[in-house]
């Protein structure tokens, strides 16, 4: 493809894109075509001669459009949001346009240092510590994922207990982990990658009226390892919990990782972002005294097309002895000179994307001030639609719901509970398969609650207004 052609389409790809928002009102939220509908529409083999390129938009209009679930659709409050926005589509864009590898200091100067000023950025957007700065001896990265963030902060807690030994001998003691029930699984994904094992993961107590973590339990059960002969060495504590948003009580988890001498992990994938406004920063108390490590996702609410999830460390010593190997034909005279970062050291893949050209396109479109409006606009959604459940008293609404995700559940009182449960899944199938909106489900204490998530720019009141109106019809 020369410049011109690029050009060509370029301009029709970008005008797609541009046509997609402005109509994507027009599309059922989530996809409604049966397995195998997509791949059947789609030839067997590859071809053999190259086609024009007006043929892949055309495919992508009439056999992928309708297999496309409309993640930026103004009624799709599922999971979590995985915000897209202008500025970052464009940065993506760009990072693929020069198409840089970025693995070490040398292979891309300016990815590295472009990636150093955003991440100390978003910690001073944030209100992070000082020391999760690249000038301190912490520092952040962007990983992939919080699954990868998690993997990298379990590395560096092994690192750590064992003074270097899991690198070079492999493990060779029973190490501990310690989540709740309701920790992400990306956790004990981890534990199995390092080779700690699913099986010495520690599920600790939640207190059942905040579904946080049981400071007191996680204390008795590093105890019983302790004595057992077991290694405990990291902690997970979530702000945010996937399921509810719950949050575990990071000072009183810290303090006894601390006085044990364990790694604490904190995974805010979802709601880090919102520290973004001061009011909210009451979510990280514990985080600068506590933290060893801490994850939060600019791709779900951040306005910050996946991928991209920034880890800092609050030492990132032992991240990179973890990691770090210098074959011979990475050598290079900055990397000797010990004044640069290879981030390749901060990660589990050695190649990586310019990943910050996208994060600094955001933070330099929407600004501090931009990024509070969309949280705080979010947040306010998210309130409003809670009062509404609140007053009809045919609905249970589960406090609390500090952010953008209320969980609430139909009564059923005639029914059994696991009848109740049954209607309220089928209930939300019912307005799913509809197409106007998308809801997503999960269990609070036995029950089926329905999970409703704003955080989209391109939801409006209106939007979770309607929303409301057709789960009330729904339940009739
Ligand atoms: C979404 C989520 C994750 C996983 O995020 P990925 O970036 O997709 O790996 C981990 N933890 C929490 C609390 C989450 O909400």
């Amino acid at each position: 493809m020369s410049p011109e052609e690029f050009r060509e389409f370029g301009k029709q790809v970008v005008d797609w894109i541009a046509d997609y928002y402005a109509g994507i009102e027009s599309h059922p939220v989530r996809s409604q075509v049966r397995p195998g509908q997509v791949r059947a529409q789609l030839p067997a083999h590859p071809p053999e001669q190259g086609e024009p390129f007006e043929r892949v938009l055309s495919d992508l209009e009439s056999v992928l459009v309708p297999g496309v679930t409309h993640w930026q659709h103004p009624n799709f409050f599922a999971y979590f949001p995985a915000n897209a926005s202008g500025p970052a589509i464009l940065g993506d864009l760009l990072s693929s346009g020069l198409g840089v590898q970025g693995m070490v200091w040398a292979t891309s100067p300016a990815c590295t240092e472009l990636e150093t000023v955003v991440v100390d950025w978003l910690a001073e957007l944030l209100g992070l510590p000082e020391h999760f700065r690249t000038d301190a001896v912490g520092g952040g990265v962007i990983q992939d994922s919080a699954s990868s963030a998690a993997l990298v902060a379990c590395l560096a807690a092994l690192q750590r207990v064992s003074d270097g030994q899991v690198a070079n001998q492999g493990i060779t003691r029973r190490h501990t982990l310690y989540v709740s029930e309701h920790t992400h699984s990306s956790l004990e994904r981890a534990a199995r990658m390092v080779g700690v094992g699913a099986d010495n993961v520690r599920i600790v107590d939640v207190d059942p009226n905040t579904l946080g973590m049981d400071p007191g339990h996680l204390d008795a059960l590093i105890a019983d390892d302790v004595a057992a002969g077991a290694v405990p060495t990291l902690v997970c504590a979530t702000i945010g919990t996937t399921s509810t948003t719950a949050i575990d009580p990071v000072r009183a988890v810290g303090e006894v990782c601390r006085e044990r001498g364990v790694w604490l992990h904190v995974d805010a994938a979802y709601a880090g972002v919102a520290a973004v406004c001061p009011e909210l920063r009451w979510i990280n108390d514990g985080v600068a005294e506590f933290a060893d490590s801490y994850c939060t996702n600019a791709h779900k609410w951040l306005l910050t097309n996946f991928d991209c999830s920034v880890l800092w460390m609050a030492d990132r010593r032992p991240m990179i002895d973890a990691l770090s190997i210098l074959p011979e034909y990475l050598r290079n005279p900055a990397t000797a000179s010990g004044e640069v970062i290879d981030y390749r050291d901060w990660q589990v893949p050695l190649g990586r994307r310019f990943r910050a050209l996208k994060l600094w396109s955001v933070l330099r479109w929407y600004g501090a001030a931009g990024l509070r409006e969309h949280i705080r606009g979010s947040v306010g959604l998210a309130q409003e639609f809670a009062d509404w459940v609140r007053d009809d008293p045919r609905f249970e609404l589960l406090e609390p719901h500090p952010l953008g995700l209320v969980c609430f559940r139909p009564l059923f009182p005639q029914l059994s509970a696991e009848d109740a449960n049954d209607r309220t899944y089928r209930l939300m199938e019912s307005l799913n398969d509809a197409g106007e909106l998308y809801l997503t489900h999960t269990k609070v204490d036995g029950k089926t609650v329905l999970r409703l998530a704003i955080g989209s720019p391109q939801t409006e009141r209106r939007h979770v207004l309607a929303a409301w109106k057709r789960i009330q019809e729904a339940l009739g």
